[in-house]
C-alpha cells in the first residue's frame, strides 16, 4: 500500500468515526474539537486550535505553551474513581519517557465541568520528532451524548426497570465479587419476599402491583441502603447482601425493618405490605453466593411456613424442603390444589401454622389474618363447639391404631357470616425435626364435594 493509499484510508476511517459520534462530516468534527501541536522538550505550542466549549474557559492568547494548555484542562478537570489522572498522564516528563520507551500514541477520556454543564471528554496525542525535539499532536473531543447513551445503555443491562435496583444477574455478579474479594469478611445474606403479593395484583389490579414493588424497593434502600447490594431476583423477591456487619448487628436492623409498617399510598388509599426473610451468615454458614442463598432461601421458606412477616436465621436442623419443584413454587401449588389445607401443630395450643386460599375460604374469610383473628390461632377454635371433644378423642384414637398417623373424621364449622358447614377432615400426623408433631389436614367441604363426586358420576 503506498502512502496515498494509506492517507485515503486514515480519512475515510476519521468520516467513519465522526459520523459515529453523530458528525454530518469530519469537517464538522474538527471544527467542535480543540487541537494543537506541541514541542514538548522546549514547551511550546502552535497550530492551536480551540473549539467552542474550550473558548468558554480559555483563550488563545491565554495558551501559550503545553504546560499552559495542560493547566487549563486539568482546571476544569473532574476526577472519576475510574478514570486516569490527566494532569499526571499527559505531564511532558510523562510523555517525553513514554516516547523514549517505544510508544507514540496515547489515549484518555476524563470528565470536566464546564459553564457549570458535566461533559464527558477524549484526549488523543500522537508523539514524534521534528529536529531533535519530541513532538505530540492533541486533538480533545466531546464525547458527552455518546457516553450518555453508552450508560444509558449498560443501566438497562445492569438495573431492573421498575424498581431501579440491581437485576438478578448484576446483584448476583456484584455479590460474588465481594464475597470472593473479602471472604473473611463478616456479612449476611438475606433473600426476602413480599408477603400474599399475589393479591394486590387480584384486588386492586396489576399497577398496584407494581406500585407496592417499587414501594418496597425504596423501602429496602431506606433500610438496608447503607454498605450493602440490595437487587431484585424475580417478581417480588430480594436479595439483600449487607456487609460488615456481625449477625448481632444484623439481626437487630432485619428486626426493626419486619416491625415496621410497610405501607404505599394511591389517591386516598393505603396499601400495606409485609415481608419474610430468611438469611445466613458468612463466613460461618457459607462463603459463595450459591451456599449462602440455597440456605438463606430455606430459612424463608421456614418463615413462610410460620406466619410470614418475619425473618429467620438459617440453621442446620431446618428441613430441607425444596421450594420448586418442576417449576413450581409452594403458592402454585397450594393454591392448585382443589381442597382446603390446614398445617397446625400437635400440641396442647394445636396452634395454626398454614392455611391455603381455599381454607379462608371455606369459612368466607378473605385473608388468612382475618381467619386467624377469627379463629384465635387454634385448631380448637375451627371445630363447631359441641363437636371438638368428639373431634379430638376420634383423631387420637385413630392415629393411635393405625400406623401411617392418618385420621377421617366430619364436624361442624361455623364460618365468619355465621353460617355452619359439615366437614370431611382427613388428617395426617408428621414429626418434624424443627417444628415436633405437625398435623397436616385436606378440609372439604361435606356437601359441596358430594355435589361435585356426583356431577363427576362417581357417585350416584
Ligand atoms: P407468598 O406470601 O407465599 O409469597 O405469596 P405471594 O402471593 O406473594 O406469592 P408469590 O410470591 O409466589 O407471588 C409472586 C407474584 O408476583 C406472582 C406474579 O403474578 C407477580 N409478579 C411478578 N412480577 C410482577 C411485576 O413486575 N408486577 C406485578 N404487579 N406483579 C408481578
Ligand atoms: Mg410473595
Amino acid at each position: 500500500m503506498d502512502k496515498q493509499d494509506h492517507n485515503i484510508l486514515n480519512e475515510i476511517a476519521g468520516k467513519c468515526f465522526a459520523r459515529y459520534l453523530g458528525y454530518v462530516s469530519l469537517e464538522e468534527f474538527m471544527v467542535r474539537a480543540t487541537s494543537f501541536t506541541a514541542a514538548l522538550s522546549d514547551d511550546t505550542i502552535r497550530d492551536l486550535r480551540l473549539s467552542e466549549s474550550a473558548q468558554l474557559i480559555a483563550s488563545e492568547e491565554q495558551i501559550t505553551s503545553y504546560t499552559a494548555a495542560l493547566a487549563v484542562i486539568t482546571g476544569v478537570w473532574l476526577p472519576e474513581p475510574l478514570d486516569p489522572d490527566i494532569g499526571e498522564v499527559f505531564s511532558r516528563e510523562k510523555l517525553i519517557a513514554m516516547y523514549r520507551s517505544g510508544s507514540k500514541f496515547l489515549t484518555a477520556e476524563y470528565a470536566c465541568v464546564i459553564k457549570g454543564e458535566n461533559r464527558r471528554k477524549q484526549i488523543a496525542c500522537q508523539l514524534s520528532e521534528e529536529d531533535g525535539q519530541i513532538c505530540g499532536t492533541f486533538l480533545i473531543f466531546d464525547l458527552t451524548d455518546e457516553y450518555s447513551r453508552k450508560m444509558t445503555v449498560m443501566k438497562m443491562a445492569e438495573y431492573d426497570g421498575l424498581t431501579q435496583l440491581l437485576n438478578k444477574q448484576s446483584c448476583e455478579s456484584h455479590v460474588e465479587e465481594f464475597l470472593s474479594s473479602a471472604p473473611e469478611q463478616e456479612c449476611i445474606l438475606m433473600i426476602m419476599d413480599i408477603d400474599f403479593f399475589k393479591r394486590f395484583n387480584d384486588q386492586y389490579g396489576h399497577d398496584v402491583g407494581d406500585i407496592v414493588l417499587q414501594a418496597a424497593a425504596r423501602t429496602l434502600e431506606k433500610f438496608f441502603g447503607r454498605d450493602s447490594i440490595i437487587g431484585r431476583t424475580g417478581g417480588d423477591e430480594f436479595l439483600v447482601l449487607l456487609k460488615h456487619r456481625t449477625p448481632e448487628e444484623a439481626e437487630e436492623e432485619i428486626g426493626q425493618f419486619c416491625r415496621e409498617r410497610h405501607f404505599v399510598e394511591r389517591g386516598s388509599k393505603a396499601y400495606t405490605f409485609t415481608f419474610s426473610v430468611g438469611y445466613s451468615v458468612s463466613p460461618s454458614q457459607g462463603t459463595t453466593l450459591a451456599e449462602l442463598s440455597t440456605k438463606a432461601d430455606m430459612a424463608l421458606y421456614n418463615v413462610k411456613m410460620h406466619h410470614r412477616n418475619n425473618f429467620i436465621r438459617y440453621s442446620p436442623e431446618m428441613l430441607m424442603q425444596k421450594r420448586t419443584q418442576l417449576g413450581f413454587n409452594l403458592s402454585d401449588i397450594v393454591s392448585g390444589i382443589p381442597g382446603a389445607i390446614l398445617v397446625y401443630k400437635a400440641d396442647e395450643k394445636e396452634e395454626i401454622l398454614f392455611a391455603n386460599e381455599q381454607l379462608y375460604a371455606l369459612f368466607e374469610c378473605d385473608s388468612m389474618d382475618e381467619l386467624l383473628d377469627f379463629s384465635g390461632d387454634s385448631f380448637k377454635f375451627i371445630v363447631h363447639p359441641d363437636d371438638i371433644e368428639r373431634v379430638e378423642k376420634s383423631i387420637t384414637r385413630q392415629i393411635s391404631s393405625n400406623k401411617f398417623g392418618l385420621d377421617y373424621v366430619t364436624y361442624r364449622i361455623i364460618t365468619k357470616t355465621g353460617r355452619i358447614k359439615v366437614v370431611d377432615d382427613i388428617g395426617h400426623l408428621v414429626h418434624t425435626p424443627s417444628y415436633g408433631d405437625i398435623f397436616y389436614v385436606f378440609l372439604y367441604d361435606h356437601e359441596q364435594k358430594n355435589k361435585i363426586l356426583r356431577k363427576a358420576g362417581v357417585v350416584e
